[in-house]
């Protein structure tokens, strides 16, 4: 037995349309009558019922016209047309109009029509737990969505200082070979490690130490372009892929970045060995000094090391 549904029934002869109505109502549903197409019109406007009940031949609007209407408004209304022996011809056309089901006056098993309502009911709930299911699933594929790009942008991400990772910096670093590769272009690496930074860390402590790294990793950020990727590498070493860019003007903005940091007031500065907080960078160009990820990272650290033995703040 279904649950009750609001049900429209139209027809311009009372006895039938009350006919109809009785058995509804005893069949648990709550009817509201129309005696013309008009009128069912105006009920239907006023309250979208999910199922319908028509007379076909009524004087004013037919019910197919009446049907072609209530889909207009409401495309998931379900249409049950009554037609005589006589104008079978009109219920395919009905059909065709989109009508669910079809019945035939004079009825002469008034169980038909509970059956018919009944089957026609079990369509609309179908559609509506249709529509729930399919609201939820788009629902869950957003989340989804949304947890993925939270997921794919926290492993990517460094948890301290929040610059893009190591992970990313690799990522990046294929992609800028790939198309370096490609279209023959050049590019740079730039390595850059904190000058005595064990010393910081000695003197005010590793809190303190985390924090320079933050407020190194936000002025780094703020010095490279937008189509250049940087980096924290781990511990305190940072790394800038700089492309379309040759080894002259690589060295150029490195020399640049260490004299803006060895500038720059970061706390406790005056207490690091070279009276300032300093670093030292290592510079590498694709493809003069490698042509794979492992050799231009090996010739940077090299420039680095270099650059630490010639007394550090330095570029190589
Ligand atoms: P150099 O000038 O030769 O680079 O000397 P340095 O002291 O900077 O280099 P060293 O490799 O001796 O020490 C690096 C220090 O960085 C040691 C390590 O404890 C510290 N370090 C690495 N990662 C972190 C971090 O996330 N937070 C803090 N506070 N310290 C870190
Ligand atoms: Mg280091
Ligand atoms: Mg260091």
């Amino acid at each position: 037995m279904n649950t009750g549904m609001h049900v429209l029934v139209v027809d311009d002869e009372e006895s039938l349309r009350g006919l109809i109505a009785q058995i509804l109502l005893e069949d648990g549903h709550e009817v509201t009558e129309a005696a013309s197409g008009e009128q069912a019109l105006e009920e239907f406007r006023k309250k979208h019922h999910p199922l319908v009940i028509t007379d076909i031949r009524m004087g004013g609007i037919s019910g197919i016209q009446l049907l072609r209407e209530i889909k207009q408004i409401q495309p998931e209304t379900q249409v049950i047309i009554m037609t005589s022996h006589a104008s079978l011809d009109t219920a395919l056309t009905a059909l065709r109009a989109g009508a669910y089901d079809y019945l035939i006056k004079p009825f002469d098993d008034l169980d038909l029509i509970s059956a018919v309502v009944n089957r026609a009911i079990d369509k609309i709930n179908l559609i509506s737990e249709n529509r729930i299911l399919v609201d939820k699933l788009k629902n869950y594929n957003e989340e989804l969505e949304y947890v993925n790009r939270t997921l794919r942008e926290l492993a990517i991400r460094d948890g301290l200082t929040g610059l893009h990772n190591h992970r990313y910096f690799q990522e990046c670093l294929t992609a800028e070979l790939a198309r370096a590769h490609r279209y023959e272009r050049a590019f740079s690496l730039i390595i850059l490690d904190v000058d005595f930074f064990k010393h910081y860390n000695d003197t005010h402590g590793h809190l303190e130490g985390d924090r320079l790294l933050c407020a190194l990793a936000q002025f780094l950020k703020g010095c490279v372009r937008k189509s250049d990727v940087v980096a924290r590498y781990g511990g305190e070493e940072f790394v800038a892929i700089l492309p379309e860019t040759a080894r002259d003007g690589a060295v150029a903005f490195a020399e640049g970045l260490r004299k803006r940091i060895a500038d720059y007031s970061f706390p406790h500065r005056e207490t690091q060995p070279l009276g300032s907080l300093t670093v030292s960078l290592g510079v590498s160009t694709y493809p003069a000094d490698g042509v794979d990820g492992p050799a231009l990272i090996h010739f940077a650290d090299q420039a680095l090391y270099l650059a630490k033995r010639q007394g550090r703040n330095m570029v190589c």
